[in-house]
């Protein structure tokens, strides 16, 4: 993950990049709003962290900016207490999340994780595993040539599973994509939705594991 940090508190701009850094990230700080853009066309970053308030031009006319030279790069904005229409106006400018000043570091660094997830999924296009096909321009899968229906949730759960075919996903992963999923939801309620999920796909000679108390994997199935 390659981030870069726009806040004008030094000191806090530290210790958020100071922890990205423990992750592995590379994490860049800028002080200023100005220089984003040019910023963003310079280096190849995954995700964007905002402040709004700034010094100079301010973070919402900073946003402004950067989806006017058509960036899709994913935004968090951060945001005082109070202020909640600054919030509103930095998810209409194009934010695609917000967090509230003072924020725990972790819960930062699990919506930059989901956010940077998400943008990938928009990025791929169609990805097959066995005769299921995901076309992710309509959103749409098909076992051969016949559509699945698939609710919003199962849309996106089945399209990162397919691209991260074979690879153990743990549930805050899975749980971490779908918008609005309440962070106390119990396990029953994935595992509903990945009952649901599996009788749609499997009939395509695939297999949808429950891996239990670690999470769900997608392969495709012994006998395909
Ligand atoms: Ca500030």
């Amino acid at each position: 993950m390659h981030v870069l940090l726009v806040e004008d508190d030094l000191p806090l701009a530290e210790s958020v990049a100071g922890a990205m850094r423990a992750q592995g990230w590379r994490a860049d700080i800028s002080s200023r709003g100005e220089p984003v853009p040019a910023s963003l066309r310079q280096d190849a970053y995954d995700v964007l962290v905002l402040d709004i308030g700034l010094p100079g031009i301010d973070g919402l006319e900073t946003l402004r900016r950067v989806r006017e030279q058509g960036s899709t790069l994913p935004v968090l904005m951060l945001t005082a207490r109070d202020a909640v229409g600054d919030r509103v106006r930095g998810l209409e400018g194009g934010a695609d999340d917000y967090l509230v000043k003072p924020f725990a570091l972790d819960e930062l660094l699990a919506r930059l994780r989901a956010l940077a997830r998400r943008h990938e999924l928009r990025r791929s296009q169609t990805l097959v595993l066995s005769a299921l096909r995901f076309d992710a321009v309509a959103r749409r899968a098909y076992v051969g040539e016949q559509p699945v229906p698939l609710s919003a949730r199962e849309c996106i759960v089945l399209q990162y599973m397919m691209l991260k075919t074979g690879q153990l996903l743990p549930r805050e992963q899975l749980t971490g994509l779908i918008p609005g999923w309440e962070p106390g939801a119990s396990d029953n309620a994935l595992e509903l939705l990945m009952s649901r999920l599996r009788a749609k796909v499997e009939p395509a000679g695939v297999r949808l594991r429950t891996v239990r108390g670690l999470g769900y994997l997608l392969e495709p199935a012994a006998d395909a």
